[in-house]
């Protein structure tokens, strides 16, 4: 079968490699249909984070048929169509219980993290809870609906984690800190949750245009002090929640600036910084959450629902399509900010 290999910074080819096979018993072999490149995996194909040269792709967002299951994997059957997440929960441990299966307590990361989902057949381990089966075959939708449902590999139920942890509830005064997709997927989850004001901070109109349909209610093009005060002068004040989808500490800070005294953070953007004891925030009273998302969670219980009945449309987010064969130019568009995200098909 074909795969996507890192083969280092700004190449990423593809490969002939031995299909999968079933190798524990809660396993899955999955036939994929369609993925895409997730802006997590332009960290290190352009933004200077080091991974190994040669070595299996960082694509962890799926839609797919299942080919074979293990004998333990008895709720998901051959032939099924299924949104593959990129965690792992268990479904019964006491994380997953609460609704913290993106780091359930059983499968701790980085197996509970998936990667190599950038294939024509990928090997899905903990299978039963974690796969989410879809009415139906990929062919009873069309185009817009598909890139919706693989949003909900990992975007969408990101951004609304962000939402969740902050806890945005109705009538809150949000700010989204981030324009690429789990962002416009955070503006999403504030609406869904009822915020009466949702601020973008974005610099780019495409984005922009994307974040006021989706349910923004205002852009912040101003970054720094400014930004701060564009946005309090907006809101009459400060934010009750500011969903932080980057992961550097200029966004950390953005977000820390925006609030009201005891206003909360969500973060979702993968941290690439280490210098932020939690006492900085004492002062300012500001609660923190933030995490990997509980994809199978949210899925099941809402966002599943509200894709197949209209209700939200995360597949927007999907700017551009490419052939699987062009992988290298689907990541280079999204690390040139040519495209929010690129999907690629893999089979039909
Ligand atoms: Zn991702
Ligand atoms: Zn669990």
């Amino acid at each position: 079968m074909k795969t996507a290999i890192f083969e280092k910074a700004g190449s990423m080819i593809i490969e002939e490699v031995n299909k999968p096979t079933i190798q524990a018993p809660d396993d899955a072999i999955i036939k994929i249909v369609r993925a895409c490149v997730c802006g997590s995996d332009l960290w290190s194909y352009s933004h200077g984070d080091v991974k190994e040269g040669h070595s299996v792709n960082s694509g962890h967002e799926a839609l797919g048929i299942v080919e074979e299951v293990g004998p333990e994997v008895t709720d998901i059957h051959p032939g099924d169509f299924v949104i593959v997440p990129f965690t792992h929960g268990c479904g019964k441990c006491d994380a997953c219980r609460a609704g913290f299966d993106g780091t359930c307590d059983n499968h701790v990361a980085p197996t509970n993290w998936g990667n190599g989902y950038q294939a024509e057949y990928l090997r899905f381990h903990y299978a039963n809870w974690a796969l989410i089966k879809v009415p139906g075959q990929p062919s009873d939708y069309s185009e817009d609906l598909l890139k919706s449902l693989l949003a909900l590999a990992d975007v969408m139920p990101t951004g609304y984690h962000a939402a969740r942890v902050a806890p945005v509830k109705q009538g809150d005064k949000v700010v989204v800190i981030g324009d690429g997709a789990v962002g416009q997927c955070a503006v999403i989850a504030a609406k869904m949750r009822g915020a009466s004001q949702i601020i973008m901070m974005s610099r780019h109109e495409e984005r922009q245009k994307l974040a006021l349909q989706l349910g923004a209610t205002a852009v912040v093009a101003e970054r720094g002090e400014e930004g701060i005060a564009k946005v309090r002068e907006i809101l009459g004040g400060g934010a009750d929640a500011a969903l932080e989808c980057v992961g550097t500490e200029s966004s950390i800070e953005q977000a820390l600036g925006v609030l009201h005294n005891g206003g909360h953070i969500g973060y979702v953007g993968i941290p690439h910084y280490n210098n932020r004891p939690i006492g900085s925030t004492f002062a300012q009273n500001i609660s923190f959450g933030g995490g990997s998302a509980s994809v199978t969670t949210y899925v099941k219980n809402e966002l599943l629902e509200a894709v197949l009945d209209g209700r939200i449309n995360p597949g927007k987010v999907f700017t551009n399509t490419y052939d699987f064969s062009e992988i290298n130019q689907a990541y280079q568009d999204m690390a040139d900010r040519k495209v929010i995200k690129s999907m690629l098909i893999v089979s039909e």
